[in-house]
């Protein structure tokens, strides 16, 4: 920490950050119903409590809060491997033999494409982040270039441990060139801060850059034709897990033809980096009462990080 003194304008904006942050909370609070909000609760626990009641959190929280044990791999399903589409596809190798359709452990050293920025100091990351955003900002590999107003790429921060993935810019994302920033973004924004987060320290993105003409969902050949861009980008990036927005972002990370119904709540991979899909918060603001599952997953990952609500000790 700097010993700086703070002058005055920037303590009134942390305070102002603050308060913000605390209304944010309170609102998810009331919009999910949540009242007792448990420490890291196993999902065996929550999924026994009884429609309605608030969940009773008894069971001791999972181990991933014991600092001296390295926390057991998940048990996670990778997406089905490709053929290779581009430059930034996984390469198939002797060194990477196909992995089985069934449920597998796998060791937290398992990211073989991951490691290839490894090597990288942080600075170079954010420079080659940047040169990442400005290739596509001039972007023309399908037709959602022609209508966009600009490329959306991303908002938070880019080292974060979490990174939420969501399907694509709406009007007012195109209008201001951040992810997240309408409706949606405000409910998702209400998520983050609930997990104990502050907006800016997460790393926020889409499957593809460029708003979708009146707001449909991006087909599979605007989401395939912007693949490379997202993968190029996690790479960079680095997040030790992320949430994944329904049913676009899911199948776009995951490879998958199965619905958010299917996946949501189910620990996935992609390219090594555990997956949480859960519900979108568009979703959300048309099925509040979903709001109580999605919470859940969020606390799934919230154990995984260690992350408490705000308050919650
Ligand atoms: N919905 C998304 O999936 N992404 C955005 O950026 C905004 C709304």
């Amino acid at each position: 920490m700097s010993d700086e003194p703070i002058t005055v304008p920037e303590a009134r904006h942390e305070l102002f950050e603050l308060a913000a942050s605390v209304r944010a909370l309170a609102d998810w609070y009331e919009m999910t119903g949540v009242t007792g909000v448990p420490t890291s609760p196993p999902r065996s626990v929550v999924a026994r409590a009884p429609m309605g009641a608030p969940p009773q959190f008894s069971a001791p929280p999972p181990q991933f809060d014991e600092p001296a044990r390295p926390a057991p791999a998940p048990v996670l399903q990778d997406a089905p491997v490709r053929a290779p589409t581009n430059s930034f596809e996984q390469q198939p190798s002797a060194a990477r033999p196909p992995i089985p359709s069934f449920e597998l452990q796998r060791p937290p050293a398992a990211r073989p494409t991951i490691a290839r920025h490894e090597a990288l100091t942080p600075t170079e990351r954010m420079g080659r982040l940047s040169v990442l955003a400005d290739e596509v900002k001039g972007c023309q590999r399908c037709r959602l270039a022609e209508a966009r107003t600009q490329t959306v790429f991303s908002r938070g921060n880019p080292f974060a441990e979490l990174c939420f993935v969501g399907e694509g810019p709406g009007a007012e994302e195109d209008r201001l060139g951040e992810p997240f920033v309408g409706p949606a973004g405000q409910l998702l924004d209400k998520m983050i801060v609930a997990m104990g987060y502050r907006r800016e320290e997460v790393y926020v993105c889409n499957i593809v850059k460029c708003r979708p003409p009146e707001n449909r969902k991006p087909a599979p050949d605007e989401m395939e034709a912007c693949k490379a861009h997202l993968v190029a980008q996690l790479e960079l990036c680095r997040p030790k897990y992320i949430v994944a927005l329904g049913t676009v972002a899911s199948k776009g990370l995951l490879n998958t033809s199965e619905g958010i119904m299917k996946l949501r709540g189910k620990w996935k991979l992609y390219r090594g980096i555990p997956v949480m899909p859960t519900f979108h918060p568009a979703y959300l603001l048309r099925q509040p009462a979903a709001k109580k599952e999605v919470w859940m997953d969020l606390q799934e990952v919230m154990a995984r990080l260690g992350k408490k609500p705000p308050g919650k000790t």
